[in-house]
């Protein structure tokens, strides 16, 4: 299936395997830049030194054939993948021991890897749809407007709309009577037109709500038609794009694309900002691995805010949910805590198993001085 929204990623952090150890699959079949036998051969080493990771594994013959099997699937699914899909990344969880498949076309190429565990590794995932917003681009001119949507590196054309308005008249000199109500009278049209277009805007966000709209049109309406949206469409008003309606579908969403990620980064600086400013308060929030994982553990992070690959190794208590670097057993619980891979992804999963919001910064950032993640917190942290 094709990865479009958070309930996807946040039903698969919520997975644990029953029985069996679940495999993490992740695939770049970018065919943009590299040939497909090069994609064969990274597939064919990708499951060579997965197979060899799992024959080393301290794990009983039926888990092991059990996962061996999986693998298998996964590679034949990831061949057929290779010539047929149109998209640059998959991802597959797969634990045939409790009947679990569920594959994903991503929009964009993800690092290759494989990682068996008890949960599904859901970082990559939620990372790379962070990364993409759903955008509604209007264009617009005096008579003229059109609608795309951006869902997940792909654009649309929704809507379109032609207004009847009169040409507007050429003023020889002087303007007369006659020419200045007929120019009134054009305006009004022009006016009615762009009303028309910010109530179909809004008509659009009721049926699907978006979370950015981009707006291509001449500066000497910006103003004018920044009036009449709804507040809820102002707020979300992120650009104004060189697109007009008689640009092309493949212009518009290049374009759409394009200014999404300069909006995205400028996003993430604030973001780091809000946070370096919080931090250096001592504020509601906390950075680095341990205090982040301690907060989190007590209930106390309202978001998450983590570097794009940033992982550290550590363990986790299956009983309690406890993520921790150390290996120290809980009071409470019998006393076995479990090394995983990553805790980052531990907190991550972790996170949105419990609707809490994760958001990614691309390093370098001013994070990278504050141990790379962090998280504002409910109310203020007291060592
Ligand atoms: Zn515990």
């Amino acid at each position: 299936m094709k990865l479009q929204d958070r309930s996807q990623v946040e039903a698969l952090a919520k997975i644990k395997g029953r029985n069996a150890l679940i495999t993490s699959f992740y695939f770049n079949i970018d065919k943009a830049r590299q040939i497909k036998k090069e994609i064969g051969v990274s597939l064919k080493h990708l499951l060579t030194t997965s197979r060899e990771k799992l024959e080393a594994m301290p794990l009983d013959k039926d888990t092991k054939d059990s996962l061996l099997k999986d693998l298998e699937r996964i590679g034949t699914y990831a061949t057929e993948q290779i010539t047929a899909a149109r998209y640059p990344g998959i991802a597959v969880f797969a634990a045939g021991g409790d009947g679990l498949w569920q594959d994903f076309s991503l929009p964009d190429p993800p690092h290759n890897r494989v990682i068996f565990e008890k949960t599904p590794y859901v970082k990559p995932l939620s990372a790379i749809l962070e990364e993409h917003r759903y955008i509604c681009v209007l264009l617009t001119d005096r008579r003229e407007a059109q609608w795309y949507e951006i869902a997940m590196g792909e654009g649309r054309l929704l809507d379109t709309l032609k207004s009847d308005v009169p040409p507007r008249v050429k003023p020889a000199g002087f303007l007369g009577t006659l020419e200045k109500n007929i120019d009134r009278h054009v305006n009004a049209h022009v006016h009615e037109h762009f009303k028309k277009a910010a109530q179909i805007t809004f008509d659009l966000f009721k049926k699907r709500p978006f979370d950015w709209l981009f707006i291509g049109t001449g500066e000497e309406h910006h103003a004018g038609l920044e009036d009449i949206l709804h507040p809820y469409l102002r707020e979300r008003l992120k650009a104004w794009l060189k697109a007009r309606p008689s640009s092309s579908a493949d212009q518009v969403i290049k374009e759409a694309i394009e200014v999404q990620k300069s909006v995205k980064k400028k996003e993430e600086e604030a973001l780091v900002d809000r946070l370096v400013t919080e931090l250096e308060k001592n504020g509601r929030a906390v950075s680095g691995i341990k205090e982040t994982l301690a907060s989190l553990n007590s209930y106390k992070v309202m978001s998450l805010v983590v570097t794009r690959d940033y992982a550290a190794p550590g363990y986790v208590c299956h009983a309690c949910g406890r993520i921790s670097l150390e290996s120290a057993p809980c009071p409470s619980c019998p006393p076995k805590l479990e090394p995983v891979s990553d805790v980052v992804d531990e907190a991550v999963e972790a996170a949105l198993a419990k609707g809490i919001p994760v958001r990614y910064v691309s390093s370098p950032s001013r994070l990278d001085r504050f141990g790379k993640i962090g998280a504002f917190l409910t109310y203020k942290n007291v060592p």
